[in-house]
């Protein structure tokens, strides 16, 4: 069979050699180098320093806030003077406001929406830069174009009360993102009547993702991903969404002198319960930012930065109609998100149980609060030398030892060392666990992130 078809194939390849050659090899992709990227705009390094200086607003320094806590800082630069007006228009299930701000008199109208996941901020701490930029600087030449060009509606944080728990899902333990065909969530009704009521010409779909992700086959984590979400599911591009594609583009732009091969796609299979696809399919042109992780950036206060110019870029090409023409191939050579990298691995450790035979281990951790390596869980125990992770403890010459915690009934026992289990464990130079060098309990001490060279 296998040599009736080889043969078929020669035959075919005698018989048509152009069809042959292209099937033997195709095209490759053009080198990123081969793809014209539009210059960054003029504006950004004078924008990049007054925001430094006269925009990036206090009080967020902790990518954990309440919803209270950010209205009671944003809500005051929204202001009618500054040309915003704000309105309540849903409640969330627990009753907390969704309040939709608009700004600006242009014609082409814009939605934008944050944190429909309630543990993704980045976007929302963006959105407060925002309002300032709008509301003090109105003299500001992207101020004025923005105004003329652009009416934009907000809805800053879909999720209260996933964000006053800094959790993913609202407080039904529905997740908004894949709500957008049953609307079940109040606060999926509400985003879905207000883009119904709006017929906006685009919308922004503001989130973060796992900071694990790595750009493409590569080592690199993504700092930020973007997608012109798909409208069906044989992922056509219309005009619609050809201009989402140009505004990404506008987008790359502004952020490749910062963290260019840090960029990725996010993977475009239609998705008909999420908001940007759905989005997209009611003719809106729709760009989705995901900001993942840089290492170092614990309080994700550079990528909110990123984001703030990322929207200003975009916001700025829409409004004066720049992206028209921008090449598509500078956001299809974006490589797609590609591997989920694991946060920490211990490399060769000797697993020391209480009664046990000692055994030669790899452990994989998976935190909760990646940047802050807080909340750890045992992902894996075992050979695990060809797995990646974000960073390494080498442990080879040390114990893996459990660690001591207080049983149900106030007796002292040990904490479990399992897959899937809190991660707690000492690493030791003795099974017995008498000269402990580093601990995990659950959260990487900050001050200790390696074990003690001693
Ligand atoms: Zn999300």
């Amino acid at each position: 069979m296998r040599r009736l078809l080889a043969l078929s194939l020669s035959a075919l390849s005698l018989l048509s050699p152009q069809v042959s050659a292209a099937r033997e090899a195709p095209p490759p992709p053009p080198a990123a180098a081969d793809v014209l990227l539009p210059p960054a705009p003029p504006w950004l390094g004078a924008l990049d320093a007054l925001y430094d200086r006269r925009i990036r607003v206090a009080g967020l320094e902790d990518r954990r806030f309440s919803p209270e806590h950010w209205w009671n800082l944003a809500g005051r630069l929204a202001t009618r003077a500054g040309g915003f007006d704000t309105r309540v228009i849903g409640r969330g299930a627990e009753g907390r406001p969704l309040q939709h701000v608009s700004w600006g008199r242009g014609d082409t109208r814009v939605l934008l929406w944050s944190q429909m996941h309630g543990d993704e901020s980045t976007a929302s701490m963006a959105i407060a830069d925002l309002f300032r930029l709008l509301g003090e600087h109105p003299r500001h030449p992207l101020v004025q174009r923005l105004r003329r060009g652009t009416t934009l509606h907000l809805l800053p944080i879909v999720n209260p009360d996933g964000a006053a728990r800094f959790q993913r899902r609202n407080a039904q333990g529905i997740d908004i993102n894949r709500d957008a065909r049953a609307l079940a969530s109040p606060e999926g009704r509400a985003l879905h009547d207000l883009r119904e009521r709006l017929e906006p010409h685009f919308g922004f779909n503001l989130h973060d993702q796992d900071v694990g992700t790595r750009v493409g086959d590569s080592s690199r984590g993504t700092a930020i991903a973007l997608l012109a979400p798909p409208y069906n599911v044989a992922r056509e591009v219309d005009d619609s969404r050809a201009r989402a594609i140009e505004v990404s583009v506008a987008i790359r732009a502004v952020l490749e002198p910062y963290i260019a091969g840090y960029i990725a796609r996010w993977d475009d299979t239609f998705n008909p319960r999420a908001f940007g696809d759905l989005t997209a399919q009611a003719g809106v042109s729709t760009i989705l930012i995901e900001s993942g992780g840089i290492e170092g950036d614990l309080q994700k206060q550079r990528l909110r930065k990123l984001n703030f110019l990322a929207l200003a870029g975009a916001l700025d090409a829409i409004a004066t109609g720049t992206h028209a023409g921008l090449p598509r191939a500078a956001y299809e050579q974006l490589p797609e998100n590609g591997r989920d990298w694991a946060d920490l691995r211990i490399a060769g450790g000797t697993l020391a149980l209480p009664g046990k035979a000692p055994a030669r281990v790899d452990l994989l951790v998976e935190f909760e609060d990646a940047l802050l390596e807080r909340g750890g869980m045992i992902l894996e125990i075992g050979d695990l030398a060809d797995s990646q992770a974000r960073r390494t403890i080498d442990a080879s010459g040390l114990y893996i030892v459990p660690v001591a915690g207080e049983g149900a009934d106030g007796n002292t026992e040990h904490r479990k060392i399992a897959r899937h289990a809190p991660a707690y464990f000492h690493l030791s130079r003795d099974p017995q666990g008498r000269h402990i060098v580093w601990t995990l309990a659950r959260d990487v001490d900050p001050d200790r992130r390696v074990p003690r060279a001693d």
